[in-house]
């Protein structure tokens, strides 16, 4: 516990009678991928709200970094170097994928259109944009319009914004939601290269994704963890092949 970036300790969240979240305990390592597992409507998007800060939770803390930071909104908790991935409407679709990624930087984005030509022409934030997009494999698709990308490359596109704030950790909610196999492995991948440099708080459906990039596994049922440790020791746990994995495990 005690080198731990992000440290969940007692989250609660309660909508009306239900019980959303309840008392979650949980790390998140440096160089880590830590997936969150569970069944539909078991409280994972929820406990990732609560951790972002854009649901206040009802009990608990979150302290990142050292810092507690649980008094915080959603935009004083990415500038502490909190990313969530995978809000598509952060993307411009009229802009270039490389227009995006140095648009990402600015603060203003509405009155930006006038600017444009002389912030494209910034080779300080077109250089740092470029080296983002070959960190995600997209430098051949610099120059199109996001309309014209792929549903995989919008994905990658996303990993790259959140990159461009050097955030302390990422918080990824299903991003191979939607995704074909080429896609999810070229996610997969990526994932995988990211950790090092930025530690991974992974929901995720996809059970071969989650058993190839997550170094712990925590599984969520009813808003409770029912388990959590390495993936062989999830895997063998009674109460989750009952509750959860039964079938695939
Ligand atoms: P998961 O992501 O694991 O599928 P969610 O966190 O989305 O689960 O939802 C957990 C439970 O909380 C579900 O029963 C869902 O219907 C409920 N829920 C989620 N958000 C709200 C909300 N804003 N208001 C009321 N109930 C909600
Ligand atoms: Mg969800």
């Amino acid at each position: 516990m005690d080198d731990a970036l992000l440290t969940l300790a007692g989250l609660s969240k309660h909508f009306g009678a239900l019980t959303a979240c309840d008392s979650v305990t949980l790390d998140l390592r440096p160089a880590e991928i830590h997936a969150l597992i569970g069944p539909n409507g078991a409280g994972k998007s929820t406990l990732m709200k609560l951790i972002a800060g854009e649901l206040p939770a009802d009990a608990g803390s979150v302290t990142l970094d050292g810092e507690n930071i649980s008094d915080l909104n959603a935009v004083q908790r990415a500038r502490k170097g909190m990313a969530r991935t995978f809000q598509i409407s952060s993307l411009a679709p009229e802009f270039t994928v490389l227009q995006n990624v140095m648009l990402s930087g600015l603060r203003f984005k509405t009155s930006v259109f006038n600017m444009l030509p002389r912030i494209m022409n910034r080779s300080d934030l077109r250089e740092r944009a470029m080296e983002l997009l070959q960190r995600v494999d997209l430098t051949a698709r610099a120059e199109t319009p996001v309309a014209a990308i792929s549903h995989g490359e919008r994905r990658q596109l996303e990993v790259a914004l959140a990159l461009a704030a050097n955030p302390k950790l990422l918080l990824m909610d299903e991003p191979m939601a939607g995704m074909g196999p080429d896609g999810t492995r070229r996610l997969t991948d990526l994932i995988a290269s990211l950790k090092r440099e930025v530690p991974i708080l992974l929901v995720e459906h996809d059970m071969d994704a989650v058993f190839a990039l997550a170094d712990r596994l925590t599984v969520l049922v009813y808003g409770k963890i029912i388990a959590s440790g390495s993936i062989t020791e999830v895997r063998e746990n009674p109460a989750v092949q009952e509750a959860y994995l039964g079938a695939s495990a």
